[in-house]
């Protein structure tokens, strides 16, 4: 970006909390701060015990612990979580999780108008978006309201304690991912450039030493940190194609999103680079590497994270099918997203080779 370009920024009203202990002893404050009385507090199973503390620290004013967050939130979830809300007489909702819980707790804000708090436990950084997703007949459709954005973040490092490895790496990749798709969207700004490279610079300097010691606290922290920012790039700016081939094969091949995007980025960052020069002299300064794509493969392979679309299950058919289905819709990207082209990537992907140039797209 420089000041040749144009842009707009709009800074979107939130509050951010962030201190080890926060989940405990700060949502409380964030709900009276928002003028809330009976809050229901939503999370997937795995996350019930941490909800369920979460809860107790609001007292009286919890109305009941909704513990049936899914993965891309199915549509009868969001039924049953509505109705949950209502019976419960609710006038606001905690989300306790990963992106899972929040997305759950957005849905609920996208049909009662309710407002929402966040508790991330992951890196996926929706707590910053306005985007919401729901999956219905196999088919997930995304979409941005403000009256899903998390009026209050409360970001507890304490609670990323118990992620494991593998979900510590490929969620931090997936943070990474939104920042340097922000830095070549059509609506990027300087904002978003600074705050993208400085989400990249800490999130590549977090994860090597998480892998080494997922209890360092302050490594915990400064992976949020980067979290963080790179969810406020995401929230802020129009993905690309990246984001595109990793929906796709979420929604249709139900391929993990964290694992998904982990694949995926060095191989769509490939095919991009020609058109992007911009994004990767600021990638380059942040990760201290002349070779961006070839260095988030690598960063990938040392800390044990998959490499290929086969190991996470697609199968060697499907890749016309997904090159087709992403080439189809229209998408902002830098670079033409031709049949070709994309057939290319998720072919590169679904073998893991080290990713190379993609020649032009006929
Ligand atoms: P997730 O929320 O599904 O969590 C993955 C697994 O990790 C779950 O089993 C969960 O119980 C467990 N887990 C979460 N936190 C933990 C912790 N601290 N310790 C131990 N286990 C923990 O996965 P995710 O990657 O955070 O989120 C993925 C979902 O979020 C997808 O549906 C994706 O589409 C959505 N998403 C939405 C946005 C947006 O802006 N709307 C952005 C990113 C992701």
């Amino acid at each position: 970006m420089t000041f040749q370009d144009d842009f707009s920024h709009e800074t979107r009203p939130v509050r951010v909390v962030f201190r080890p202990g926060a989940a405990v002893t700060a949502t409380p404050g964030e709900a009276a701060r928002l003028g809330l009385r009976r809050l229901l507090v939503v999370c997937g199973g795995r996350g019930e015990p941490v909800a369920r503390a979460v809860a107790d620290a609001l007292g009286d004013a919890c109305a009941g612990v909704h513990a049936e967050a899914r993965m891309h939130v199915p549509v009868e979830d969001a039924v049953r979580a509505v109705a949950a809300v209502r019976a419960a007489g609710a006038d606001g909702c905690v989300a306790v999780g990963g992106g899972s819980a929040i997305g759950l707790g957005k849905a609920i804000a996208l049909r009662t108008g309710l407002p929402l708090i966040a508790v991330p436990s992951t890196y996926s950084g929706s707590e910053m978006t306005p985007v919401w997703g729901l999956t219905e007949h196999g088919s997930k459709r995304t979409g941005r309201d403000p009256v899903v954005q998390p009026r209050s973040v409360v970001y507890d490092p304490r609670l990323t304690l118990s992620l494991p490895v593998p979900l510590t790496v490929t969620s931090g990749v997936n943070a990474l991912a939104h920042a340097v798709e922000a830095l070549y969207a059509p609506d990027a700004s300087p904002l978003i450039s600074v705050m993208a490279e400085e989400g990249v610079r800490a999130m590549a300097e977090a994860l090597p030493r998480l892998a080494a010691d997922p209890k360092d606290l302050d490594a915990r922290g400064r992976a949020l940190y980067a979290a963080w920012l790179c969810g406020a790039c995401l929230g802020a700016t129009t993905m690309g194609l990246h984001h595109k081939v990793c929906h796709v094969l979420g929604g249709t091949s139900g391929l993990p999103h964290a694992e998904t995007h982990t694949v995926v980025l060095p191989y769509a960052l490939a095919y991009n680079a020609p058109a992007v020069p911009r994004a990767l002299t600021v990638l380059r300064r942040a990760l201290d590497a002349e070779d961006v794509p070839r260095a988030l493969w690598e960063l990938a392979g040392r800390l044990g994270a998959p490499r290929s679309l086969a190991e996470l299950g697609l199968r060697e058919g499907d890749v016309t099918s997904a090159a087709n289905r992403v080439a189809g819709e229209p998408y902002a990207n830098p670079r033409p997203m031709t049949v070709d082209g994309v057939r290319a990537v998720l072919r590169a992907a679904f073998e893991g080779v080290p990713p190379e140039p993609f020649q032009e797209a006929p």
